[in-house]
């Protein structure tokens, strides 16, 4: 039977206008039975979410200060909500007992929590689903990492006395009870967990978008939207900068294989994204699926003659990264060549420190460090299995006079990871995606 696990961002809960999409999207489909929310975002681009609102509200309070008007502009926000759904719910109470914990100081998670948790109640009233307060089912460790099991446990147990049900996002509870959130944009987890305890079908993640883009809209005009992606290709994308979803609401669905689908609340009828452990076999066929990329990398270069012949080599070259507190993005190596790519934001004061380190350590005939990379990273599964991938890259580039400073393709072969000068970011980019469109 199917059982889907709804979760719905800031700007899907933004305004009772909003509210009312939501409620049809969830009467619309009799398996939407979880509901996850998240607090209410943007309603126009220069407005401001209620978390960012509690924040600074609360570091008013934190530091004895007033916070009086701060703090009716978030009561408005919801009254609004309220008045305009013409639900019958006060939230006074709630409103007195936040005030009050804000004035004995008790905590930024427990106040920014506080967006989720109010928005959860109105959206229960107003749907008639019952209200699970995440505080109760959602745990963290004592060292503040989230504790699945214990959670999926509690959770799985609590959904099971529950049809129909409203879990606020983004915070939990730690071992004292007092409330933790998941880092920002933690909905997205909590959904996961929530699809993951419920046993759902799938878990369905509504934004304002219809789904992920093959690339960033701000450098590629109108990228088409991405219908099918595995998880580890989206892990590839993401880490190269793509956003739309939190990175680490993929584990709790991925271990019980529920895919996720990306949805958009102001298009409800477009299919939008699928998040999968594999594509089906009746998807339409891709040589690509996304183009991603970053700029200010730095290669630091090693050479050595007879490099690949002495053991430890690469072990000492990393120890040197290492005890300098450097973390590297990847390791492209020729025979007497090893270059280590980091972000150059993590160089910084560092650079001499690492080169008599690594000096010193495996004496090579030369060592450089050269900025100004752009990276990009051309995802797919299709790659396996189709040839060229790689010469329809390299044309592209060459025929618009893009010189490629460095390639690497993983053993995976889901991706190729060029680098290019940073000037030549984004018509590398555009030169590439151009190349994938028949
Ligand atoms: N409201 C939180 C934030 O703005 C969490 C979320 O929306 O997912 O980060």
């Amino acid at each position: 039977m199917e059982l889907k696990v709804v979760k719905f961002g800031g700007s899907s809960l933004a305004d009772a206008n909003q509210f009312k999409k939501v409620r049809d999207i969830i009467f619309a489909d009799k398996s939407r039975q979880f509901v996850v929310p998240s607090a209410p975002g943007k309603r126009f681009s220069a407005d401001t979410k209620v978390t960012d609102m509690l924040y600074q509200c609360y570091d008013l309070a934190s530091k004895g200060e007033n916070f009086d008007v701060l703090f009716d502009q978030i009561k408005e926000r919801y009254n609004t909500i309220i008045s305009d759904l013409g639900v019958d719910l006060s939230l006074e109470e709630d409103f007195n007992a936040i005030k009050i914990a804000f004035s004995h100081k008790a905590g930024r998670d427990y106040a920014a929590s506080r967006g989720e948790f109010l928005n959860g109640k109105i959206l229960a009233k107003y749907i008639g689903y019952d209200f699970i307060d995440a505080a109760n089912v959602i745990y963290f460790k004592y060292d503040g990492s989230f504790d699945a099991e214990l959670t999926n446990e509690i959770l799985a147990t609590v959904l099971k006395s529950h049809t129909h049900a409203v879990i606020p996002g983004f915070y939990g509870s730690m071992p004292n009870d007092t409330i933790k959130t998941f880092s920002r944009g933690g909905s997205d987890i909590t959904g996961s967990i929530v699809a993951r305890a419920a046993g759902a079908t799938l878990y369905e993640n509504w934004t304002d978008v219809s789904g992920f883009l093959m690339a960033d809209p701000r450098i590629i005009k109108a990228p088409k939207t991405i219908e099918y992606i595995t998880y580890r290709e989206l892990r590839e994308l993401s880490y190269m900068g793509a956003t739309v979803l939190h990175e680490d609401a993929v584990f709790p669905v991925r271990i019980m294989g529920i895919p996720i689908n990306i949805k958009n609340t102001n298009a409800p009828e477009d299919k939008g994204t699928m998040i999968v452990s594999e594509a089906p076999a009746d998807a339409t066929p891709t040589r690509i699926t996304g183009i991603a990329g970053k700029k200010n990398f730095s290669v630091v270069r090693i050479e050595k003659d007879m490099m690949n012949q002495e053991l430890g080599f690469g072990r000492r070259v990393l120890e040197a990264f290492e005890k300098n507190g450097i973390s590297f993005e990847h390791l492209p190596s020729g025979i007497d060549t090893m270059s280590v790519v980091v972000a150059e934001s993590a160089l910084t004061d560092k650079r001499d420190h690492l080169i008599s380190e690594i000096t010193k350590s495996v004496e090579p005939d030369h060592i450089t460090i050269e900025d100004g990379y752009a990276l990009i990273a051309v995802v797919g599964r299709g790659m396996i299995r189709s040839k060229g991938t790689a010469s329809r890259i390299f044309s592209a580039l060459y025929k618009s006079g893009i010189n490629v400073r460095m390639i690497d393709q993983g053993s995976s072969e889901i991706n190729i990871i060029i680098g290019v000068d940073n000037e030549a970011f984004e018509d590398a980019m555009n030169a590439i995606y151009n190349a994938f469109l028949d």
